[in-house]
């Protein structure tokens, strides 16, 4: 069973997803990682991933749809998968379900409720230690968490609907959250 991990910038969703991994065997794949190696890339199509990126845009559908369908298919069946970041809006949703059930992989959601303020906050802490330029903008974090409010947020309500999200409070400390994570991911398989 692979997992999907919706929260917003700031949650801890990243930290708690490494966690999961090691005690679970998930392998991550995390859309803004996987983007940001390729807007390092130097390549035509990195500088343009790289400029949604620093201006806290979504990048363009075609692109992070590749490069999702790519990280599933170069995995073995029976590879568990973390997905951190992705779907992030209703389109994405719609054509990550259905690379989903073509390749016959069954999921379940866990979402980390944090106040958006409170995610600019920590954001704005780690910018310092981390040295990721969109983590270094107010504005452009404020765009992030708008999408995540107006375009993640109702993927993540059709999912409830489906049946498949579980909530966690994400304002505790990291090893009281990832306690209430992990008792979820024991009761999904
Ligand atoms: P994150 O590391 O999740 O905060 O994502 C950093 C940036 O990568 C976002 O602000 C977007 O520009 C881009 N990004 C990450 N995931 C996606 C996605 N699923 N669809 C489009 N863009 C994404």
């Amino acid at each position: 069973m692979d997992l999907l991990l919706f929260g917003i910038q700031g949650s801890g969703k990243g930290t708690q997803a490494k966690r999961l991994a090691q005690e679970f065997g998930f392998d991550i794949f995390e859309a803004g990682g996987e983007l940001r190696k390729i807007a390092a890339s130097g390549s035509q199509l990195g500088e343009t991933v790289k400029s949604y990126i620093d201006a806290g845009k979504l990048v363009p559908h075609e692109i992070i749809m590749e490069v999702v369908k790519e990280a599933i298919g170069s995995r073995p069946q029976d590879q568990k998968i973390l997905f951190d970041g992705i779907p992030r809006d209703s389109d994405q949703k719609k054509d990550f379900d259905t690379i989903m059930r073509e390749v016959g992989r069954n999921f379940r959601c866990i979402q980390l409720l944090l106040d958006p303020e409170e995610g600019v906050q920590r954001i704005l802490g780690r910018a310092k230690t981390e040295g990721r330029a969109d983590d270094a903008n107010e504005e452009v974090i404020r765009r992030r968490m708008n999408t995540f409010i107006e375009k993640t947020l109702p993927v993540i309500e059709a999912y409830g609907k489906e049946g498949k999200v579980v909530a966690i409070d994400g304002r505790g400390e990291i090893d009281a959250v990832y306690e209430e994570m992990r008792i979820e991911v024991q009761r999904m398989k």
